[in-house]
């Protein structure tokens, strides 16, 4: 089901058991060669594909594509999401359809910058509200493996307008991708610090952190069939309600 499409009357007739997906984006630099909506793109194709696979099980919202991004504000045309308004916006989606009787809510991110405010959201709404069902991951977290595979450069996880991001963006999005100007970028050997926070203008020259010269449609397509295959399993399992039920 995807609510953007229906009528109230077709919500109001819903399965009050389906899992509600709320896909999480971001508008932001992607480097000199992908768009600014390279993570919205990338996790709304993977939510619409899960949804498509368990259509009856599944409530698709649209994707909340402003994401976390204060990180990336140097780079001209990024939009942040303070905090506050992102985990207001979640929390005001889950309330909403929670009045109207839905009890399974799964935010699906997109963009690593997201993850802390969508974890406050969802926890401070599973202390308020204990009988729903509530999870949330990243896409990326289901196809780790495949990652780890496919990519030929040194690094070999999903970092930013690299090696995986641009493969994935050239099987779902080619006429959008500038392959031309892909620079292989932020390759400073990492500062010896674990906890260290940094903009990416004081780690990158271009924005990109990672192999992006080495990407190609057919990795891509494999990334992508790998997190769809991973989160259409996480949600039929949340579904099918295997967190507890109040
Ligand atoms: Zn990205």
């Amino acid at each position: 089901m995807v609510l953007a499409r229906m009528t109230w009357p077709d919500v109001d007739a819903a399965d009050r058991d389906a899992a509600v997906l709320i896909p999480v984006g971001s508008l932001e630099q992607h480097g000199p060669h992908l768009p600014l909506f390279t993570d919205s793109i990338l996790v709304t194709g993977v939510a619409e594909a899960v949804e498509r696979r368990l259509p009856d099980r599944v409530l698709l919202t649209p994707t909340l594509w402003m994401g976390a991004s204060s990180h990336h504000l140097e780079f001209p045309g990024t939009l942040d999401n303070p905090f506050d308004a992102m985990i207001g916006q979640l929390t005001g989606a889950v309330e909403s359809l929670a009045r109207h009787g839905f009890h399974r809510f799964y935010v699906l991110n997109g963009h690593g910058g997201n993850a802390d405010p969508i974890g406050i959201a969802m926890r401070t709404l599973k202390a308020r509200h204990p009988n729903l069902s509530l999870g949330y991951s990243g896409y990326y977290q289901f196809c780790a493996e495949q990652v780890a595979d496919l990519l030929e450069g040194p690094y070999k996880i999903i970092r930013h307008a690299c090696e995986a991001e641009t493969s994935l963006m050239l099987h779902l999005k080619p006429e959008w991708v500038r392959f031309e100007r892909a620079v292989d970028d932020g390759l400073a050997p990492n500062p010896p610090l674990r906890g260290g926070l940094f903009f990416f203008h004081e780690q990158t020259v271009d924005g990109v952190l990672g192999h992006a010269t080495l990407a190609t449609a057919e990795k891509g397509r494999r990334i992508f069939e790998a997190a769809v295959e991973g989160v259409t399993a996480e949600l039929a399992a949340f579904a099918h309600g295997v967190a507890l039920e109040g």
